[in-house]
């Protein structure tokens, strides 16, 4: 598995749920923790790709098919030429005996998520994950469609917000006086909006609590 979520089978079908994390912004609409230029709807979202080039890496033996670009240096094991084509060797024995070469090219238009891409709606088996917490919200999904899974987490085509926590629902035993101080009503402003944008979903105080409602299990593990 790499860190994309590609496992060895990659595509599993049926329905899955896991861990997540988003920003929110000043309207109450939650974005990707990476591409923040897209906004997760109320009910079904279907992920698309974004990704325009991918490192190709070819293989090349040497000394037969040696290749340096102009300029290129063959100290400390970098071979560098133009910036589209990188090249890497190793050395066995005091030998050159492979040599990479790395160079961008366009990604072609495919079914999301694909194995070696990083795209498809991210999601994780573990709610202490880092990732999970790296934004200002956290919730769980539900997904379908095509789905790539790994062992800490999958990527999927399509998703739906099922559950998400809003610590103010802690906040209720806190002196009345409390509630009117600027960050503690922000949060609830924050909160407010985003349970009038996002309808359908079931808010929580914690991940503990929302995960009795929404398990989250990965699939066995003969399946990734
Ligand atoms: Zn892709």
């Amino acid at each position: 598995m790499n860190r994309h979520f590609a496992g060895a089978v990659p595509l599993f079908t049926g329905v899955l749920r896991g861990y997540r994390g988003w920003n929110v912004d000043g309207l109450g609409r939650l974005r990707p923790l990476v591409d923040q230029s897209k906004i997760w709807q109320p009910g079904l979202n279907i992920a698309s790709c974004g990704v325009t080039h991918r490192f190709e890496s070819t293989q090349v033996n040497f000394p037969k098919d040696r290749i340096f670009e102009p300029g290129a240096s063959l100290g400390g094991g970098l071979v560098l030429g133009p910036l589209d084509r990188v090249g890497v060797f190793s050395v066995e024995n005091g030998d050159f005996r492979t040599f990479f070469v790395d160079r961008w090219v366009p990604e072609e238009a495919h079914a999301v998520p694909k194995a070696d891409c990083t795209c498809g709606f991210w999601a994780y088996f573990r709610g202490d994950s880092e990732y999970v917490h790296a934004g200002h919200v956290v919730g769980i999904i539900e997904t379908q469609g095509r789905i790539i899974c790994g062992s800490s987490g999958f990527r999927a085509q399509k998703a739906r917000i099922v559950a998400l926590v809003d610590p103010t629902m802690h906040w209720s035993w806190l002196p009345r006086r409390w509630h009117r101080s600027p960050v503690l009503r922000e949060y609830s402003d924050v909160f407010a909006k985003l349970r009038t944008n996002y309808p359908s979903v079931r808010f929580y105080p914690s991940l503990s609590s929302a995960k009795r409602d929404f398990r989250v299990q990965a699939p066995p593990s003969s399946m990734v």
